[in-house]
């Protein structure tokens, strides 16, 4: 059975959905391997019943708080899409004031006392200080790449969280250049970072940096 897929936004842009919409021929296959069944930008049905939720933008309002809430005990797996529902993005700029400050300089006097959809948060908080995030898709935007690598990942897969994918380790065994005077050792680091792109981009998991790489470390 093809995963159900749902996108949801809070505060953003809505650049980071427009990248899916953006999918272009791929878009048919996306539709090939997964059922989307809530996605505000592109569709007007809706479904409360999907295994993996695409989470675009921060957490402003304590109704936000209670609609991710809620998006959290429908999903099997939720995905926070894109810097602001990662981190809160240019969005948690506003934390440095008090929240009425910020009131009075983007509504002037208008009358929003009261009023739950101008009842903000003291701060804007992303999408894991609220609920448990289980995948992150950094950028802003995020690549299309990235959410299409992401579908097909849990394409026929039971779902798991980063915290559950193992590497094995086979070592390149490559011999040294010796043939110039600056000898090329394939199996050492040249902190190309392409592990660290891939981790962090591609599989979302976060778990290699920089720190230690370098001539001491063998690549395996
Ligand atoms: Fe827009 Fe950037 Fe936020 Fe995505 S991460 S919604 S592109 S501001």
């Amino acid at each position: 059975m093809k995963p159900k897929i749902a996108v949801f936004d809070f505060a953003s842009c809505e650049g980071c959905e427009l990248q899916i919409a953006n999918l272009e021929e791929e878009i048919l296959e996306l539709i090939d391997r997964v059922d989307v069944v809530s996605f505000r930008e592109v569709m007007k049905e809706h479904s409360d019943d999907y295994d993996i939720a695409f989470i675009e933008g921060s957490i402003e309002r304590p109704m936000d708080e209670e609609r991710i809430k809620y998006i959290r005990s429908k999903a099997k797996i939720l995905i926070a899409l894109g810097a602001c529902a990662c981190t809160g993005g240019v969005n948690k700029l506003r934390n440095k004031w008090p929240v009425k400050e910020v009131a009075k300089e983007v509504y002037g006097n208008a009358d929003i006392e009261g009023n739950q959809l101008f009842d903000a948060l003291p701060r804007a908080k992303a999408i894991d200080e609220v609920v448990k995030v289980d995948f992150y898709i950094r950028g802003c935007p995020v690549r299309k790449e990235q959410i299409l690598y992401y579908i097909k990942r849990f394409e026929g897969m039971p779902p798991h969280t980063n915290l559950d994918i193992r590497f094995g380790i086979n070592s390149r065994g490559m011999e040294p250049d010796t043939r110039t005077p600056i000898q090329y050792d394939g199996n050492k680091c040249i902190l190309c970072r392409r592990c660290v792109a891939t981790c962090n981009d591609a599989l979302g998991v976060h778990a290699i940096g920089i720190s230690e790489k370098g001539n001491e470390s063998i690549i395996a």
